[in-house]
């Protein structure tokens, strides 16, 4: 696999019809391997921070706050709490002598000033090493405030990004089943792991109503605590994203038997299989199945035709895709086959072996699976495989852009809605617009070498006004004034 691939990350590292036995996954970080996973505390942060109208505090050193600062592109129709994050910036002083007093007079300060109906008190690294007992600041900070005020244990040392997950659902599960579940119909959803990025969970929502399902409550997207402690008085939890809110699912389960089951509202496929799988859950009430084909059609009707005209300009590109979920790049697969793309790279941050031996199913030979993968095993099999676009987060898009290909931003930082039918336009229309743009004629895309490449694509070498190619570069490179004379180098000589 060459030297990009440490000794000890083989295993993580998968070749379809080349590799033999399975892919090693669900395991901590190799250290000094620079992994792209985030920490526990992020992990609990991304859940929990579409959550309007709680205060989110971060109980630790500045750095850990900023790093997750306004964090999603996630919507509310009301209160914008969320997009506040405060900090009890803990100092040298702090650490020595304990920072739970600075913590409880943080809360009391701004339970006060901005009347929150829940708050979140999230652990960081360095309490967790202190050993502040976040659990009875805010037990004793409940009974003073009057609202639920909720310790997230999401020390960023104590496992990986989904363990984060895990400590997000477990502050969830303290407010559902707190609220009052009277005239919630018999027909009725919880829509579990939707963020509202760009509106998302509206557009979910509606589908869904239009079928003549009631949403009791969306996790946690555009949340409100008031709905969330109804969640209960659902008759199904409908996860997407295998890996945040599945925790709180199997709680329900367990705790109040309502049953959950999977989607993805990625792609037609899914999306449609979505609504499909709702239906046939009430089957006791036919009109559903009638109507969720009804929506299907209709909105089909709508987006073929444009899908048609991005598969005529993307067929037979390539695609790498670096994602938190393995769920999501299940969808994505599917997705760009609709318009002739191939994936020949696909990893994820949190798969777990099930994951992984579903995408080693879907993928054509030769596709290099990743778990926890690094920049520098991503750019190696990116320049091998050829890739015109890679699609990832915020980490993966200088790598993108730096081997000179394409990029297509699908985490959580985003401000384009790519979920249902109407995003599944969206997502065809960045792709097309990054791996079609103009700007890689100045940017030429390295060669497998790593070396930019100096000729082969249309792009590369412009040609003057007189049709001659020119001497070098790009338009950027040289300027020339009227007489000819280089631009640059004459005021570099005065
Ligand atoms: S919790 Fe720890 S790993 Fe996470 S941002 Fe803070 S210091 Fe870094």
């Amino acid at each position: 696999m060459g030297s990009a691939v440490l000794k000890d990350r083989r295993d993580q590292v998968w070749i379809k019809s080349e590799t033999e036995g399975n892919i090693s996954c669900e395991k901590s970080s190799l250290a000094g391997a620079v992994s792209q996973r985030a920490c526990v505390f992020c992990g609990s942060r991304v859940v929990l921070y579409p959550v309007a109208d709680a205060l989110h505090i971060v109980h630790g050193p500045i750095g850990c706050a900023s790093y997750t600062w306004d964090i999603r592109g996630s919507l509310s129709s009301g209160p914008e709490l969320h997009r506040l994050s405060f900090s009890t910036d803990l100092q040298e002083r702090d650490i020595i002598y304990g920072g739970e007093k600075k913590l409880e007079r943080a809360i009391g300060e701004l339970v006060s000033e901005h009347k929150p109906n829940a708050v979140f008190v999230y652990a960081t690294c360095i309490t967790g090493i202190i050993g502040d007992d976040i659990s009875s600041v805010c037990k004793r900070a409940t009974e003073e405030c009057g609202v639920p005020v909720l310790a997230v244990h999401s020390e960023g040392f104590k496992g990986t990004k989904k363990d984060g997950y895990k400590a997000a659902c477990d502050a969830l599960s303290r407010i559902v089943g707190t609220g009052d579940i009277s005239g919630v119909s018999p027909v009725s959803i919880n829509i579990l792991g939707e963020f509202n990025l760009a509106g998302e969970a509206w557009m979910i929502e509606d589908y869904y109503k239009r079928m003549g399902v009631e949403v009791v409550s969306v996790l946690t997207g555009d949340g409100r605590v008031g709905k969330i402690s109804k969640a209960h008085g659902a008759a199904l939890n409908v996860v997407q994203c295998s890996g945040s809110l599945i925790y709180l699912a199997e709680h329900m389960k367990e705790k109040y038997g309502i049953p959950y089951i999977r989607v993805s509202y990625f792609g037609i496929e899914d999306q449609s299989q979505a609504l499909y799988d709702v239906a046939d859950f009430f089957a006791s009430s036919p009109e559903l199945k009638i109507n969720s084909e009804k929506i299907v059609r209709e909105e089909l009707s709508k987006i073929m035709p444009q899908i048609q005209f991005y598969r005529k300009v993307l067929s037979g590109k390539r695609a790498a895709v670096y994602v938190g979920g393995a769920f999501k790049a299940f969808s994505l697969i599917k997705a760009l086959r609709l318009i002739g793309m191939s994936v020949v790279i696909a990893g994820s941050q949190t798969g777990n072996k099930e994951d992984y031996q579903q995408l080693k199913d879907m993928c054509d030979p030769g596709t290099v699976i990743l778990d926890d993968s690094n920049p520098l095993e991503l750019s190696k099999f990116v320049l091998e495989k050829g890739a015109d676009l890679f699609i990832g987060g915020v980490k993966e898009r200088p790598i993108a852009f730096k081997l000179g290909i394409g990029f297509c931003d699908h985490n959580h930082e985003r401000k384009t809605a790519l979920a249902g039918y109407e995003g599944m336009i969206n997502f065809f229309k960045e792709v097309h617009s990054s791996v079609m743009s103009p700007v890689w004629r100045f940017a030429p895309r390295k060669d497998k070498r790593g070396r930019r490449e100096a000729s082969g694509t249309p792009f590369d070498r412009q040609k003057d006004k007189r049709g001659r190619r020119e001497a070098s570069g790009t338009p950027f490179d040289r300027q020339k004034d009227k007489r000819g004379n280089d631009k640059r180098r004459r005021n570099h000589e005065n």
